[in-house]
């Protein structure tokens, strides 16, 4: 059992969804693990897109801070494109390492995808320049020091005056369906749940809120076919779900006997509106409890 958080908080509160510098945050992994032992967080589960250096960088200070810290990750995934044979937005999905980091054969497979996103980044500039748009990729590289993202494009157009706003610079240029849109090549959904399986993880479907299906018939087809992969989890609490999207996938969890996980998705500076731990407005609270059932449920679906 953790030793209890400080009193000025609320007991045992934990955070399973954070980003650091290593992918799109702007906390250093050492930051992090200082922020989150400064408000007294019982356990701090990072869970960085596409890459696990921010865990590997935080684990040892963990230890030595007494934090327990989780591994995770979070994967771009693309879904099955729709009838119409249109791109569907990239579908996230988060892997829950909770016995131990992930395995060798995953870390190999996940290091492929950081050289898409390599690629991706270099067609993003030139379509941008062919666009008008004077930037290049060292700009946007000193920003995205370890793993480089969209978000760094879009706040190099901010500071270079070609857009007023992060999200007018996805709307106009970066968003799947905007102006300067590239399509990387990202592992299919399915392929992803069974990776992070496969590599001892618990697959879990991040903010199911941000799916573009959004009707509970296909929201159940869809968990359905997962299921079948291997999905265990469903992320039932994060910052941008509203309680009735909270209530919908709790009964979701429920339903198809899903692990429920949760977290603020912290970013840092980059998504100022989210606190660590306590989400947007406050709109946030989990309790350890949630790491426990996480733990519960693998060992009993393993035994299954
Ligand atoms: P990347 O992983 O480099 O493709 O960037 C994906 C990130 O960009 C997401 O995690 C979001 O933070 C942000 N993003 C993607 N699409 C949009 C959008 N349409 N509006 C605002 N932010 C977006
Ligand atoms: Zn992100
Ligand atoms: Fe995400
Ligand atoms: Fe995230």
């Amino acid at each position: 059992m953790p030793a209890s958080a400080s009193a000025s908080f609320p007991k045992l509160m934990i955070d399973l969804h954070t980003h650091t510098d290593r992918s799109d945050g702007t906390a250093s992994p050492a930051q992090l693990v200082g922020d989150a032992m400064a408000m007294g967080l019982e356990a701090l589960g990072i869970t960085d897109h596409d890459t696990l250096d921010g865990y590997d960088t935080a684990a040892p200070l963990a230890t030595e801070a007494g934090l327990e810290l989780v591994c995770g990750i979070e994967l771009s995934t693309r879904p099955d494109p729709p009838p119409d044979g249109s791109r569907p937005p990239s579908v996230h999905l988060l892997g829950y390492f909770l016995q131990a980091p992930a395995a060798p054969q995953f870390r190999e497979w996940i290091r492929g995808h950081q050289e898409s996103r390599r690629e991706r980044n270099r067609k993003l500039i030139a379509k941008l320049n062919s666009l008008g748009v004077d930037i290049s990729l060292e700009e946007v590289q000193a920003l995205g020091k370890h793993l480089t993202g969209r978000p760094h494009f879009a706040k190099v157009l901010l500071r270079k005056g070609y857009v007023k706003t992060n999200q007018e610079a996805f709307d106009r240029y970066l968003a799947d369906n905007a102006s300067a849109s590239v399509e990387r090549d990202e592992p299919e959904l399915v392929e992803g749940v069974r990776r992070i399986r496969d590599g001892g993880g618990l697959p879990s479907l991040a903010h199911p809120v941000r799916l573009p299906v959004r009707d509970r018939a296909s929201l159940e087809a869809l968990l359905g076919t997962l299921i079948d992969n291997g999905l265990q989890g469903i992320e039932v609490y994060h910052s941008e779900h509203s309680p009735e999207d909270t209530a919908l996938y709790k009964e979701l969890a429920a339903q198809f006997q899903l692990i429920e996980t949760g977290g603020s998705d912290y970013h840092g500076d980059n998504k100022p509106s989210i606190r660590l731990g306590t989400g947007k407005g406050g709109n946030l609270h989990l309790h350890y409890s949630l790491l426990e059932n996480m733990r519960r449920g693998v060992a009993e679906m393993t035994a299954r």
